[in-house]
């Protein structure tokens, strides 16, 4: 290599690893409007902020016909609102709770965290809806604030309760990996119904799956029902390869190896960063992500 070629590679890996400056709003929503996709959905989510996120994950549900109403709520001085879309039996069937939180991190562009899960779901909602489980209701939450606390998923609780729920799960960072991740599986959560589901649905897409107990530093909207007698877990991809890592990380938070961005599991590198960018995203794993969320109700279903 020459000298010049060693410099010339040398500003091809700064600029592909060095460290974005500044958050770059995606495209327009006509982006996703005229060939929707999830790749797309998630590039026109990303970086812009919560209330412009909010109003593209509407026409989003609207574009693809899917009926869903809004929950306004005041925490604080957190004003927000989830988006609602239920599918299935009616009203007093068993009620299965996905949520999908669209808010990022101000600032950042939050596209595994937490667009994927979005772009994931309204595919499973418009599945789910041409074939609807009978014996079971999905509900999908689009819910608002989970950066700020789980406010919008707190909120949700507060107005609607958790009679009839079979199971809540939370589904954060769809966007990197090829395996499962069901965590915070503690208290009622362990061997229920939910979690086998989720397990059996994973089997059955040929997808590895692993299962944590508590994961004490991070928590999502699920957490929400903490200390009720519903089945609560996160849900999560990952490589298969880093779960070592990634169990060693959310086990131990404060290790100082993790200083170092490259020691961390690679989920955790991006993670409410400016890298968190649609471009670290695999569509395969977000529609591993929708086939288990579809997959999963309809196991329940029966
Ligand atoms: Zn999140």
């Amino acid at each position: 290599m020459t000298g010049i070629a060693v410099i010339a590679a040398a500003t091809a890996l700064f600029m592909l690893l060095g460290p974005a400056e500044k958050t770059i709003p995606g495209p327009p929503y006509s982006h996703y409007r005229d060939s929707p996709s999830p790749m797309r959905l998630i590039q026109v989510l990303s970086g812009h902020p919560r209330a412009e996120r909010r109003e593209r994950v509407r026409l989003a549900l609207g574009q693809a016909s899917i009926d869903y109403f809004e929950q306004s709520f005041t925490v604080g001085k957190f004003k927000g609102i989830n988006l609602i879309a239920d599918v299935g039996g009616d009203e007093g069937a068993p009620l299965l709770i996905y949520f999908s939180h669209f808010d990022p991190v101000p600032g950042t562009p939050a596209a595994n965290d937490n667009a994927s899960c979005v772009a994931a779901a309204i595919p499973a909602l418009v599945r789910l809806k041409r074939t609807p489980p009978k014996n079971l209701r999905v509900r999908f939450i689009f819910s608002d604030g989970e950066e700020y606390g789980f406010v919008g998923a707190g909120a949700y609780r507060k107005e609607y309760g958790y009679e009839n729920v079979v199971g809540v799960a939370s589904f954060e960072m769809c966007g990197i990996g090829d395996a499962i991740g069901i965590w915070d599986v503690t208290g009622p959560a362990v061997d229920s119904k939910l979690v086998r589901a989720l397990r059996l649905a994973a089997d059955g897409l040929d997808a590895y799956h692993g299962i944590h107990g508590a994961v004490p530093r991070f928590g999502s909207d699920h957490r929400a029902f903490a200390g009720t007698d519903v089945a609560a877990v996160g849900v999560t991809l990952l490589p298969e390869s880093d779960e070592e890592t990634l169990r060693s990380y959310v086990d131990n938070p404060n290790n100082p190896v993790w200083a170092l961005n490259f020691m961390r599991p690679i989920i955790f590198r991006t993670y409410h960063t400016l890298e968190d960018i649609a471009e670290t995203i695999d569509p395969v794993a977000i529609e591993l992500t929708t086939g288990l969320m579809v997959d999963t109700a309809n196991i329940l279903d029966r």
